[in-house]
């Protein structure tokens, strides 16, 4: 359905709300907004992971097709504003540095972790229903999209996502990768028995690990910073999860300069480097329900 029916007054499928309207939206996939600090804006070149290029974009990618512009202005640009001021602004973050390993870990004193359970689920619900070229490989699969659509449209919970964040500084990052799915193995088998499904989903500067399962992230983490790390008198415990069960930890990110580990050697070199230091750092395990 091109520009021809909207003129002849034909209407054209929402495919969020399932209502047909006069037109659409000329929505984003990946905001642009999570491409303003870089110096290439206006030339995001799409990389896929085997290193095979993609077409060049004025902007990020769009979709016209997808959306109508009620569903684009009162969820997807809300949620893709809170993840821009999260995660590109860093808006709310203490942050700690670990010099020994050139690292920081971003300490987010109030986050809306639904909130950004609901904005990944809106990413890979974009990515999926696209029928852009460069996302034709990029499928959840059918169960996965309407539930996710379901939940967008009824403040759903979406507890079926958690994601590992990282931040990566050296420019090298700011190149646009497409997502990729990918096989979350369990780390430590004591507390996860299963792989989980997962997506790697990469912006500027900014990696996100995500499970898509109604299992846990096996990669989840909990550490206990202790008072002499924070500054804070009580200390503060932390994690990487997103989980609704996770609520009493401060949820964190991890900064290095590259990619260049493992998720598992990020997250263990962190851990080492703060008890190399002879400050207790315990790990915390949410008890299984
Ligand atoms: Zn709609």
């Amino acid at each position: 359905m091109g520009l021809k029916d909207v003129l002849k007054g034909n209407k054209v499928l929402c495919k969020l709300c399932g209502e047909d309207k006069p037109k659409l939206a000329k929505s984003h996939i990946f905001s642009v907004g999570f491409f303003g600090n870089i110096e290439s804006k206006g030339k995001i070149e799409t990389i896929k992971l085997t290193g095979e290029k993609g077409r060049r974009f004025q902007n990020a990618i769009y979709d016209p097709e997808l959306m109508c512009i009620e569903c684009e202005h009162d969820i997807f640009e809300k949620l893709d504003d809170y993840a821009i001021t999260t995660f590109r602004d860093k808006k709310g973050a203490n942050i700690i540095s670990i010099d020994k390993i050139n690292a920081k870990l971003y300490v987010y004193k109030n986050i809306d972790k639904t909130k950004i359970r609901a904005f990944i689920a809106s990413l890979l619900w974009r990515i999926s229903i696209s029928t852009q070229f460069e996302l034709n490989e990029c499928s959840i699969g059918r169960v996965f999209e309407e539930r996710i659509r379901l939940d967008l449209r009824n403040n759903g919970k979406f507890d079926y996502i958690d994601a590992n964040v990282f931040y990566f500084t050296h420019p090298m990052h700011s190149a646009f990768m497409l997502p990729q799915k990918y096989k979350i193995q369990p780390k430590d088998k004591s507390r996860d028995l299963y792989a989980v499904n997962g997506w790697d989903i990469q912006l500027p500067g900014i990696s996100m690990r995500v499970s898509l399962d109604k299992r846990q992230n096996p990669n989840r983490f909990y550490f206990f910073l202790t008072p002499e790390i924070t500054g804070d008198a009580n200390g503060e415990k932390v994690s990487s999860s997103l989980h609704a069960d996770s609520l009493d930890y401060k949820f964190t990110a991890i900064e290095f300069e590259k990619n260049e580990q493992s998720l598992s050697a990020m997250i263990s070199a962190v851990r080492k480097s703060f008890s190399s230091d002879r400050i207790i750092i315990q790990k915390y395990r949410v008890p299984r329900t």
